[in-house]
């Protein structure tokens, strides 16, 4: 049984609908020992015959036997197999990896064939001496003449150790001396392989061949063998041979069941070198598939961020209607168990990281306040002075209670005269229970209006006013704020405070309640004096309840002598209880405090902060009203940027093809080597996800030197302020996975063809 067995194989070519023959019929027997040289003319079907029995091209009619198997029904990959287990080629044109040294060279088809690191250092410099470049082992194969590349591209054959060697025109390239060298080179080698040579120079082998075939128009015309070659052959050189099969020997003693010493296909390891290998071996090749890959980092976080920062934009944009102080960075809290803040609450909170203000009195920090006069009016947010960070400008600071500071710009004083014409003048201003009161300015503060403030929020005129007044109006808002029901001889009845409801006065003394004589009828006795009245306050933050005895009515005769107040007719249904029983109703303390975040990117980690801490918290900027929701930037956005970014997939994809336009020789080479198609992915993902990390790390470096002030970039700012360490997470994330995407397209076309078409296609 031969080791190859033609039986009546036929190859046809299809081409734009044309039918040729590259070989019709062929009967062959070939074994092992045996220097087969075919000859014929140009177009005779050489080629084609050895590129069938070598499994790089497929047959359509008859069968190839090999060691007795039939291959008629092999698919590629069983084809794939035979080459990588049978097969050493030697081309024509030499098909090395011309950036790779020689001995990188040699050492891919023992990378390819799964050899250990080990076996490849101790075997790959026999090899290279055995062709005679010793001296060469470091050189680039580029820089290598003709008759040298030959010899590497043997090396590299016989680092394979495989049962057949194929060449095709192996001395085509060369001049006669180098080719004579070569030629005794494979005679030797034939000693125990089998060698088949495709030629058209019969004279060259004629010496040292065992057997000739001549072929014309597809069809073997003559097969003899040549004349007394073998034995010159075997006797002239039996030694370099050796080589090989005393290696084969050793594997054998070492593992027993081992037929070859190999391992199973390119190690994962050898991936990951010739990877990053392929990445820099060219550096012009790299330095341009760099750029390409920062114009994909670059356009692609630009989309990034600008979907980022419409996102946060629109979410910081809007308006809240309770909340009409409105600032994306502030966060109102509450206490969970809904007592008061204290002191020690207001340290923790003011200390607490990443807070940049606090405002304390939260409950009066949304409502506006107008202090006036005849020729003076102002409008502005009501603060406590407790929460002032500035210095007055102009004056003082308030020292008493009736003293008042307003906070304006100065370029922007709307306010009448001058600021200092104000300080000491008497204004007076309505609180929440319809009372007015009066206040003098003790000071200004006077700021630059801040153009770079968020949207402009931040930028608004304030009042400061004493903690007493401050206590005073929070109990005023609370009073409002809250349900307050008075149960009245077995009838329950709401009752408002302030105008027209329930009022403070200093006749009342504490204990007693003093109400219109229209509560009399409720009593058989038509007198509500001396009974009791139960008021229940229900605030959002605490229930109070307060039993007070009726000290008596009030009618249109008695109001000025019982409440010490003028014109009943702007008073009617008024209830009046002392002052300090309002405050038990309604001065408990403060229950609710805003915390200023020092930038919105901290906005989540203070919520969780806070949350853990047993505060309860409303992110003011999640509960607005958009112009445009978030979602609709989702909507819009998200897909225009996913448009942009195939298109930079796709430019990206063609300009890598071109500059790798090479690659294709080298996988249609590792291929024909035996590589499969795997590793031969996994090694083009290596260098272009190498490349994409390199580009991503010096978009990083952009940013950090933007960051500490060596460059400067609006463009990079943006990046600054908009991603957080999240972001920059997915976005390398996404960067990589358009780096598979990419090598993985790359690869398709380079493997849409057979490992022969690429070849063909590429060389
Ligand atoms: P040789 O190697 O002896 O010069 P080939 O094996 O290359 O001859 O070619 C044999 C025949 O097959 C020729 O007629 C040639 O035109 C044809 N042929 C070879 N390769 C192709 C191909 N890829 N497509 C179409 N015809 C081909
Ligand atoms: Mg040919």
């Amino acid at each position: 049984m031969g080791m190859i067995r033609l039986k009546n194989v036929s190859k046809f070519y299809y081409s734009k609908g044309i039918i040729a023959s590259g070989i019709s019929r062929i009967n062959l027997d070939l074994d092992a020992g045996e220097f087969v040289v075919i000859t014929g003319e140009s177009g005779s079907g050489k080629s084609t015959l050895l590129n069938v029995i070598s499994g790089l091209d497929t047959y359509e009619e008859g069968e190839m036997y090999i060691e007795g198997k039939e291959t008629s029904h092999y698919t590629a990959s069983d084809f794939e197999e035979y080459r990588q287990k049978y097969i050493s080629c030697i081309f024509q044109s030499f098909n090395l990896i011309s950036s790779y040294t020689v001995y990188q060279n040699v050492a891919l088809a023992m990378q390819i064939d799964g050899c250990s690191q080990e076996e490849i250092r101790q075997r790959v410099p026999d090899l290279i001496e055995k062709v005679g470049l010793s001296e060469y082992r470091n050189r680039k194969v580029s820089k290598l003449s003709g008759g040298q590349k030959q010899r590497v591209a043997i090396a590299r054959a016989l680092a394979k150790d495989t049962k057949i060697l194929v060449a095709d025109e192996p001395t085509g390239n060369l001049d006669s001396e180098s080719a004579e060298g070569i030629v005794k080179l494979l005679a030797d080698i034939a000693a125990d392989k089998l060698v088949i040579v495709v030629t058209h120079n019969y004279e060259q082998f004629k010496s040292n061949a065992t057997r000739v075939i001549k072929m014309y128009d597809g069809k073997i015309v003559e097969d003899t063998g040549a004349e007394g070659a073998r034995v010159e052959t075997a006797s002239a050189a039996p030694a370099p041979v050796t080589v090989p099969r005393a290696e084969r020997a050793k594997a054998q003693s070492e593992d027993g069941s081992a037929k070859h010493a190999k391992g199973h296909g390119i190690k994962y390891g050898t991936q990951l070198l010739l990877g990053v290998r392929n990445t820099f071996n060219l550096p012009a090749k790299f330095l341009l598939l760099l750029l390409v890959f920062l114009f994909v980092v670059s356009s692609v976080s630009a989309q990034y961020v600008t979907v980022k920062k419409q996102k946060d934009t629109v979410s910081e944009t809007g308006w809240n209607s309770y909340f009409s102080h409105y600032d994306p960075k502030r966060i109102v809290v509450e206490k969970n168990d809904r007592t008061a803040f204290t002191r020690a609450d207001y340290e923790a909170l003011e200390n607490a990281p990443h807070v940049a203000k606090l405002v304390r009195e939260d409950m009066i920090y949304d409502s506006g306040v107008f202090i006036e006069n005849e020729q003076f009016s102002f409008y502005g947010y009501m603060m406590s002075i407790t929460d002032l960070e500035e210095e007055p400008t102009i004056g003082s600071l308030p020292q008493t209670e009736d003293e008042v500071l307003l906070l304006g710009y100065d370029d922007g004083w709307t306010f009448g005269d001058t600021p200092e014409a104000l300080i000491g003048q008497t204004y007076s201003f309505t609180m929440e229970d319809g009372v007015e009161r009066k206040i003098k300015v003790s000071g200004i503060v006077l700021k630059p209006y801040d153009e770079n403030s968020d949207y402009g929020y931040g930028n608004n005129s304030e009042a400061y006013f004493p903690e007493a007044m401050i206590n005073e109006m929070r109990k005023g808002m609370y009073a409002t704020g809250s349900t307050t029901t008075m149960l009245i001889n077995g009838t329950e009845e709401t009752c408002y405070p302030g105008r027209g409801g329930l009022m403070t006065n200093e006749n009342v003394p504490e204990g007693y309640i003093l109400l219109p004589t229209s509560y009399d009828p409720m009593f058989k006795s038509g007198y509500a004096a001396g009974s009791d009245v139960k008021l229940t306050v229900k605030a959002l933050h605490y229930e109070s309840d307060l039993t007070l005895t009726i000290m008596g009515t009030y009618g249109d005769k008695t109001f000025e002598k019982k409440t010490g107040l003028e014109k009943i007719s702007e008073h009617y249904g008024e209830i009046y209880i002392n002052p300090t029983d309002y405050r038990r109703l309604y001065e408990r303390g403060n229950f609710q405090v805003s915390v200023f975040v020092d930038d919105t990117k901290n906005m989540d980690g203070m919520k969780d902060m806070l949350q853990r801490g047993g505060y309860h918290t409303l992110v003011l900027k999640d509960h607005i009203y958009n112009f445009m929701s978030e979602e609709l930037v989702t909507i819009i956005q998200l897909p225009m940027s996913v448009i942009v970014c195939l298109a930079v997939f796709f430019i990206a994809y063609f300009v890598v093809r071109l500059i790798l336009k090479s690659r294709g020789v080298y996988f249609a080479t590792v291929r024909m080597l035996g590589m499969g198609k795997q590793p031969a992915r996994r090694i083009m993902r290596v260098e272009l996800v190498l490349v994409c990390s390199i580009a991503y790390a010096m978009f990083l470096l952009f940013i950090y030197l933007t960051r500490i002030g060596v460059l400067q970039s609006q463009k990079l700012l943006d990046y600054l302020t908009y991603l957080t360490a999240r972001d920059y997470f997915a976005l390398g994330a996404i960067l990589l996975f358009m780096a598979v995407l990419i090598s993985g397209r790359f690869m398709r076309t380079i493997f849409k063809s057979s490992a022969m078409g690429a070849f063909r296609e590429e060389a």
